[in-house]
């Protein structure tokens, strides 16, 4: 018998989480598992594969300089390779963090090992239950205040500082005409020896762009990409948190995502030093508020919802959707369509595309054109850097395209081409005219908003959010031909010749 082992996974890298918060090099050996069946089994975007992977070797390498044993381990599979650790260190115990997947947390329960609780996250979701209580209804709204007032964010005594909880107003600006270089370039970092044999190691399944060293893969870059953010973005995060320009991918956007889903930041500490630069009057309050809204409110929402409803929530499929996901997903050449060009332009280069971006261009054509729910988590999950189930589901299923019925979003977030020329510079120049929703040229955007809304009236003229939306569709002088334009669309779309 040796001394007792942690399992650390690829999204827990971390000390102070979990059962790593109070090991140390003499009360506990490590084991890492790079399982060869998770590799292979999608066809990932190289970034994302090298970002999981090459964190996963560096914050090993850091646990040894520390001065622990670690056994990191190249297996077919998890359980495999949790077997011939065992039979090789003969550990007094295993114990491993609460996973964050469900497929993973049911995989441990399975096996011969001590699941401890993880404070990962601000809110467990044992703690959840007190939120939910006996409340009829569940917004994202009043869970975000509830998080304020408990972790005591933003707050002068029991008021929300500013005497406002919300800046949604202040935010939603387009984008400016002018000054298109006002937000600051993230950094670069140089790719090591690890990360070149990592490439090595996972480029044969993968597609899309190699890694420049647009995503650092170990804490300390992890925490100078937190410094520079909260020093020279987050000032100007808020006010055009939800525009978009082709001709810049980052905007005022954090790129935190993929560190604080794989262990290399946590949220506490994030939210900490947004709140200490408002408070030392470096930032202000509607940028403050704005992105701590994001990781105390949504981030946390998002990840209860994904433990509330699992598993049954992620093939759910309220509206019918079954169209294949089309060619234009994994052949960019299959589509005139500006807007979409750029996107999924921007997910080949970086796996990485912005928050509007994902819900208004990718997911919002999606929902209007009905492709098949699972598909467009399954391509996300392969694209993104920053893709984790607990994540992906709600955000797919619930915001996005209303898989669920309506249980995490209280209405379709459908739209027209009118909402992206609005938000966006795409439609200058595109080979489609976005107020047209007739003839040859028409939007695609805009002529699937109104079919959809023809296509689902019976359920949503009940919505009071949407019901004047579905009016209007009814109400349309040309709905007959709208619609043979929208089956001439669709079909295009299947022929990738859209
Ligand atoms: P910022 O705009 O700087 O926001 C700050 C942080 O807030 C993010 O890093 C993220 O941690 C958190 N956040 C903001 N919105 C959400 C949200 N809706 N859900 C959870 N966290 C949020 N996020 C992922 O991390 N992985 C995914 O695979 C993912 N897939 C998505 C798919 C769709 C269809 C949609 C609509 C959203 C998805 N999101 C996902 C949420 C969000 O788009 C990303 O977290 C964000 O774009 C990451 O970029 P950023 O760090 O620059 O974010
Ligand atoms: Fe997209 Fe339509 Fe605008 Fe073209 S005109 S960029 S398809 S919204």
């Amino acid at each position: 018998m040796s001394l007792p082992t942690i399992w650390v996974f690829g999204d827990q890298l971390n000390r102070e989480i979990g059962a790593l918060a109070t090991a140390t090099p003499t009360t506990h050996q490590i084991l890492m598992i790079e399982s060869s069946a998770k590799i292979s089994s999608r066809r990932w975007h190289v970034q994302r594969a090298h970002f999981i992977v090459a964190s996963m070797r560096k914050f090993a390498n850091e646990l040894r300089d520390a001065g622990f044993q670690v056994d990191y381990r190249h297996a077919p599979s998890m359980s495999e390779g949790l077997r011939d650790h065992v039979a090789e260190f003969r550990p007094d115990e295993v114990l491993v963090t609460e996973p964050n997947s469900y497929a993973s947390r049911m995989l441990v329960n399975k096996l011969n090992v001590r699941v401890v609780r993880s404070d990962q996250f601000l809110c467990h979701p044992s703690e959840y239950q007190a939120f939910l209580g006996s409340r009829k209804s569940i917004k994202m709204e009043d869970f975000y205040r509830w998080q304020r007032k408990r972790l005591v964010v933003l707050m002068n005594g029991d008021e929300p500082v500013g005497d406002r909880w919300n800046f949604d107003e202040e935010n939603r600006q387009p984008p400016p005409k002018t000054g298109h270089d006002r937000w600051p370039q993230p950094h670069t970092y140089a790719l090591d020896e690890t990360d070149q044999a990592v490439v090595e190691t996972v480029r044969g399944n993968c597609w899309g762009e190699f890694p420049i060293g647009q995503w650092a893969t170990t804490r300390q870059g992890a925490l100078e990409r937190l410094a520079f953010f909260v020093e020279h973005v987050l000032p100007v995060f808020g006010e055009h948190e939800d525009a978009m320009l082709k001709s810049n991918w980052h905007l005022a956007h954090s790129l935190l995502s993929p560190y604080l889903n794989n262990g290399l930041l946590l949220p506490g500490e994030v939210v900490e030093a947004a709140e200490s630069a408002f408070r030392e009057g470096k930032v202000p309050l509607n940028s403050a508020e704005g992105f701590i809204r994001q990781i105390i409110g949504w981030r946390e929402y998002i990840w209860n919802c994904y433990w509330q409803w699992m598993p049954d929530y992620a093939e759910m499929n309220a509206l019918g959707a079954t169209r294949e996901l089309p060619p234009m997903f994994t052949d960019i050449s299959k589509t005139k369509m500006a807007c979409m060009t750029s996107v999924l332009t921007g997910v080949n280069s970086r796996a990485y595309s912005h928050h509007i971006e994902r819900l208004m261009v990718l997911g919002n054509f999606a929902l209007i054109s009905g492709i098949n729910p699972q598909q467009l988590t399954q391509w996300m999950w392969n694209s993104y850097v920053d893709a984790a189930e607990w994540v992906m589901v709600p955000n797919i299923i619930g915001m996005s395209q209303y898989a669920d019925g309506g249980m995490l979003a209280t209405k379709p977030y459908a739209s027209g081409g009118a909402y992206i020329d609005r938000m966006s510079d795409h439609c200058k120049g595109c080979a489609y005219d976005r107020k047209k929703r007739t003839g040859s040229d028409a939007c695609p955007f805009t002529v699937l908003y109104w079919d959809f809304f023809l296509r689902h009236q019976d359920r949503f003229v009940k919505n009071p959010r949407v019901a004047r939306q579905v009016r209007a569709a009814q109400q349309l002088q040309d709905s007959d031909e709208l619609q043979v334009t929208a089956v001439s669309i669709l079909r295009k779309l299947d022929n990738g010749e859209l």
